[in-house]
């Protein structure tokens, strides 16, 4: 290697205070980062200005066969594309730090490039390229730079070791944790968690005075499948079921493998009552039969796996005798209970909420049929203006079957609305009233006070996408003025994204079709969402209204002050449920905008109100 040449360009001569300076700036850009390749990109960027450096590199040792030493470029700066250098001698400069015998630095000068090694121990060579000589005193003045950048490098890969080993016993213990949770096969939280989970809920129910449901899912005759396909066909088997069964799960609910083919679903926070609890639980466990009725492939078999279900609510009718352990034996016997009525289904554990259950079932069964056999009819129950005329009338739908006699609204409509089953009613239900109204508006005797026919509107009716269009393209396809149509709809509606809400309201009100709340006071009654609604008519709820004379002096007061609140609004009231000649009276001093009720007319058919109508008309 050459020695070092004195250099005669401009900053030659370094004097000590510029040497003191560098060695300083230098020292600072290692700084303090516990990032190895930060600090050293730090240093190589300073040390490239401070020094004029047309690059500067890192090579580091790697062991390589027959424990030779490799040499490696590892990093760089200017940052990129700078390549590795490949001349001989270069080379040689940098193998001479391969050897014991190396001293701290060595100097090179090739085709007029000064190559300045330093021995970056116990790592590689730091070089420094630059096209002018060094200066002498230079490579001494950085001596204690560079092992002082080599000492924290070192600190750095360390700490970044130790680093990496702590992660790897996190990783470790998490997963001893997860196995501890955890069923090996499907994933599913195992039996230990469940009865955890189980536990809480209970408590969180009593808490908050909300029911929760337990679902014992035992799958039927899984036992054949094992013995006859093999385990590894039912392993497969099991996770495809547990897919399904967590799909199925709502936000909130977990499902849980608690035994070879046994799966629990806990539900939580299915309503205040226990008809909506029962109502959601059934609802859950009609889902899962569905979805396990499609059959699972694996390789060339088609299997198919049927469930029987066995429901709890919790908190259970005996508070003192609803702890998870009970909870589990009601769930597990009424499984049982299943299995012997024929497997592939659910029971309660409650008798009555059995009944309850079948009942629905039996009228969604009927109901499904109900249009086709031409079972329902619309009934009109008039509204009563401010001068005692009939000024429009509402639709109810009636059903007649004929096993179970005439069905009324209240027990068939909320069934329907749990499936899509409303939506095929609803559009019969709207088809029918336009009909309607198409014919009554032809016989109306002239200057009749009769002006619009309302039709309820189911929530799960109302959400649907299209139901402005849908509505529309109905009303105009029986040439029916858009203004004889009015809608009635309750708080439920609300229950969606306010601002969707608002839009379809007036996208309609902008056709002349006007609003109606219906069963105003039973609900949330939120008066701050009332006022971001474009509600024109409020219905006040039949409760308040019905039997004013034994109303208490607090009912009373709520109607009146509903009244006086609306008048505020610039909202019209409407009291539906007038029964007795003292409702009327009540009513009739009132600032009413109209009245309905048993009291005037009961709901009748669609030929009764025209001929009703037309003596209106005298
Ligand atoms: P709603 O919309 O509040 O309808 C008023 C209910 O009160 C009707 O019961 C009506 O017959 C009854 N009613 C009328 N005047 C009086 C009275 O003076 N006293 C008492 N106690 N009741 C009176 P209905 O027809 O049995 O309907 C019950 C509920 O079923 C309705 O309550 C509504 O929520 C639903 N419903 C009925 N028809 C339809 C429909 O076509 N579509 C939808 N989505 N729901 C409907
Ligand atoms: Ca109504
Ligand atoms: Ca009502």
């Amino acid at each position: 290697m050459t020695a070092l040449k004195p250099d005669r360009s401009a900053n030659a001569q370094l004097s000590t205070i510029k040497l003191i300076s560098l060695q300083n700036e230098l020292l600072l850009a290692i700084g303090e980062s516990l990032h190895a390749r930060e600090v050293m990109h730090s240093f190589m960027q300073c040390a490239r200005k401070l020094l004029n450096l047309e690059s500067i590199h890192l090579y580091s040792f790697h062991e390589g066969p027959k424990h030779s030493q490799q040499i490696e470029h590892d990093i760089a700066a200017p940052h990129g594309d700078i390549r590795p250098h490949n001349h001989e001698k270069v080379m040689a400069l940098l193998e001479l730090f391969t050897r014991a015998e190396a001293r701290t630095f060595e100097h090179l000068e090739h085709n007029n490039v000064h190559y300045l090694a330093f021995c970056f121990h116990p790592y590689g060579v730091l070089l420094l390229v630059k096209q002018t000589a060094f200066a002498p005193g230079l490579p001494e003045a950085l001596i204690s730079i560079v092992k002082k950048l080599a000492r924290h490098y070192k600190i750095c890969i360390q700490h970044k070791q130790l680093k990496d080993q702590i992660s790897n016993i996190q990783d470790i213990r998490k997963s001893y944790e997860q196995q501890a949770k955890q069923d090996p096969l499907t994933n599913l939280p195992n039996r230990r968690e469940f009865r955890y989970a189980l536990y809480q809920e209970i408590a969180k129910a009593q808490r908050y005075h909300v029911f929760g449901a337990l679902l014992y899912i035992d799958l039927d005759n899984f036992k054949h499948i094992n013995d006859s396909l093999g385990h590894s066909v039912g392993d497969i088997l099991l996770t495809q079921i547990a897919e399904k069964l967590k799909a199925q799960a709502r936000a909130g609910d977990s499902v849980y493998r608690i035994g070879g083919d046994e799966f629990v679903y806990i539900l939580t926070n299915i309503g205040d009552n226990k008809t909506t609890a029962v109502n959601t639980a059934q609802h859950v466990a009609t889902r899962i039969l569905q979805v396990m009725e499609q059959p699972v492939s694996i390789g060339e078999f088609s299997l198919h796996i049927t469930p029987s279900i066995g429901i709890a609510i919790f908190p259970c009718a005996n508070e003192n005798e609803c702890d998870s352990e009970s909870v589990l034996k009601h769930a597990d016997t009424a499984m049982y209970r299943a299995k012997e009525q024929g497997r592939n289904r659910f029971e309660f554990f409650d008798p009555a909420m059995q009944d309850e259950a079948n009942k629905r079932l039996i009228i969604e069964d009927h109901l499904r049929k109900a249009i086709a056999k031409d079972e329902l009819h619309l009934a009109y129950q008039p509204i009563i203006g401010a001068n005692n005329r009939i000024v429009g009338a509402e639709s109810l739908i009636r059903w007649n079957n004929p096993t179970m006699g005439n069905i009324t609204p209240n027990d068939f409509v909320y069934i329907a609305e749990e499936s899509n089953l409303i939506l095929t009613l609803s559009d019969w239900i709207v088809e029918h009233a336009c009909a309607f109204a198409s014919k009554l508006r032809k016989q109306l005797p002239e200057n009749s006070d009769f002006k619009y026919i309302s039709i309820n509107i189911s929530p799960r009716q109302f959400i649907q996408q299209d139901f402005v269009d849908h509505l529309l393209d109905i009303i105009n396809r029986h040439k029916v003025p858009t203004d004889f149509i009015k809608l009635e709809f309750t708080e439920n509606v609300l229950a969606q994204n306010i601002d969707t809400t608002v839009g379809k309201m007036n996208r309609l009100i902008d056709h002349g079709i006007d609003f109606m709340l219906d069963d105003f006071g039973t609900g949330y009654s939120s008066l701050s969402y009332l006022h971001r609604l474009p509600v024109n008519i409020l219905k006040i709820d039949k409760s308040f209204v019905s039997n004013i004379e034994q109303q208490t002096r607090e009912q009373r007061t709520i109607i009146d002050a509903i009244l006086v609140m609306a008048d505020k609004l610039d909202i019209k009231c409407l009291v539906e449920g007038v029964e007795t000649e003292e409702d009327y009276r009540y009513m009739k001093n009132r600032k009413i905008y109209g009245m309905q009720g048993y009291y005037f007319h009961r709901p009748m058919s669609g030929d009764h109100l025209v001929s009703l109508l037309s003596q209106q008309g005298d």
